[in-house]
């Protein structure tokens, strides 16, 4: 590659794609950019050139790229301790249970600590099979719960699962949305229910409020558990701290699920997972399970200061709010752009399903300074920083509205 000698940052630039590119295990469809930085809901690349950015490290960056709670709470916590393995006592990971706890579901106080999605996962999973001596698993069809084996034989795509069987046994897939296929497949052998409120990588299909209704029902009639994955969905995403708080929202019962899966924007970055455990479940006697990073005080600094930030910058009213603006303004944008098939989702999750293949119209986004990604082949995922503003709503629609065009 030829290396303009003037140019400090475009050299630069061309050694880190080239380093990732002989380097890298190949696993991930790679966009020629250099991400260096980012600010709030902005982030800027090797050249210096800004971008709004709605993937947000995959619905991570909840309460910002650098927020200055979040980084000073990193500092001071890296200046203390960092490592803590979980058969000792910490106080901040004591504090950070019990703020943890204290917004979780009603009667949910028991929480297990990972280090990433898949790994809640596993956990409510083996949980699950522990509690009830039961070994079914029904997860739905367009699900995503992860790559590690357990959670991956949730998961549904059969790109993902195909190549790595036997996956593991006893896992079976109904229709999403679709009460009586869950009627059908949930008898005594059942360990747990396993749904995501609103389907991210899926192509972002929240689920109807009777849907999650009903299969609370059935798991408290047949003796499973349900688990409800928001790990997407958590930490103020879809306008409500958790999406399935929205299901008391027709003014019907509310829903509370045995096992709550946690991740992505637990930390503000740094890799951590939770498990909320409800009161029907069985804790795990010692030694049955466990995780060398699991709980370590520099995750859990980290999730003390997005708790904060949440409450603080009253982050999940601004997701409701910049949601309903986002996703009003793309609407508005149907009837000139026969390209748009559907706008779907909830506070700042959101998915424009287009008529083609999205991955041009991504390009284009890019180049009108907009990062957006995928769920699916034929759906566009918005997934901004919460602290999103006004503004910056407004120009991500004036780019949807150019770019698909
Ligand atoms: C991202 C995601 C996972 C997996 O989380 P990782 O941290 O990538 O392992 C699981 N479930 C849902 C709904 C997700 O969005």
């Amino acid at each position: 590659m030829m290396i303009p000698e003037t140019d400090q940052t475009v050299a630069e630039a061309a050694t880190s794609v080239d380093a990732e590119m002989r380097h890298e295990a190949g696993a991930y469809y790679k966009r020629p950019l250099t991400i260096v930085r980012g600010l709030g809901a902005t982030v800027w690349d090797d050249a210096g050139r800004s971008y709004i950015d709605c993937v947000g490290g995959i619905a991570v960056a909840n309460v910002g790229h650098a927020n200055p709670h979040v980084v000073a709470a990193l500092s001071a916590q890296a200046g203390t301790i960092m490592s803590c393995p979980e058969m000792f006592h910490n106080d901040v990971r004591a504090r950070y249970l019990t703020r943890l706890a204290a917004v979780l579901p009603p009667a949910m106080d028991r929480i297990f600590l990972t280090n990433s999605g898949t790994e809640a996962i596993e956990t409510a999973i083996k949980a699950a099979r522990l509690s009830t001596g039961r070994a079914g698993i029904v997860a739905t069809m367009r699900g995503f719960h992860g790559r590690t084996f357990g959670a991956l034989s949730a998961t549904w795509d059969p790109h993902y699962r195909q190549p790595f069987g036997p996956l593991v046994p006893g896992f079976r897939h109904v229709r999403f949305n679709d009460i009586a296929s869950l009627e059908q497949a949930i008898d005594d052998t059942v360990a747990a229910v396993i749904i995501e409120p609103v389907q991210g990588e899926g192509g972002v299909y929240p689920a109807d409020p009777e849907y999650l209704r009903s299969a609370a029902h059935l798991c408290q009639q047949h003796g499973a558990l349900l688990i409800f994955d928001e790990i997407q969905t958590g930490f103020g995403r879809t306008g409500r701290l958790w999406a399935h708080e929205h299901v008391g929202e027709d003014g019907a019962a509310t829903v509370t699920p045995d096992l709550l899966c946690l991740a992505k924007g637990i930390a503000g970055g740094v890799p951590m997972g939770a498990v909320g455990f409800g009161m029907r479940v069985a804790a795990f006697p010692p030694g049955l399970h466990g995780s060398t990073f699991g709980g370590n005080p520099l995750a859990c600094a980290a999730g003390l200061a997005v708790l904060d930030e949440i409450a603080e910058q009253e982050l999940v009213r601004r997701s409701a709010k910049m949601g309903a603006r986002l996703r009003a303004g793309l609407e508005a944008l149907m009837p000139e752009h026969p390209l748009i098939r559907a706008v779907r989702g909830q506070g700042l999750l959101i998915g424009i399903e287009l008529r083609e293949r999205v991955q041009p119209y991504l390009e284009r986004l890019t180049a009108l300074g907009v990062l957006a990604m995928t769920a699916g082949s034929l759906v566009i995922r918005l997934v901004p920083p919460l602290v999103i503003t006004e503004e910056q709503v407004d120009a991500v629609i004036a780019a949807c509205a150019e770019a698909l065009r």
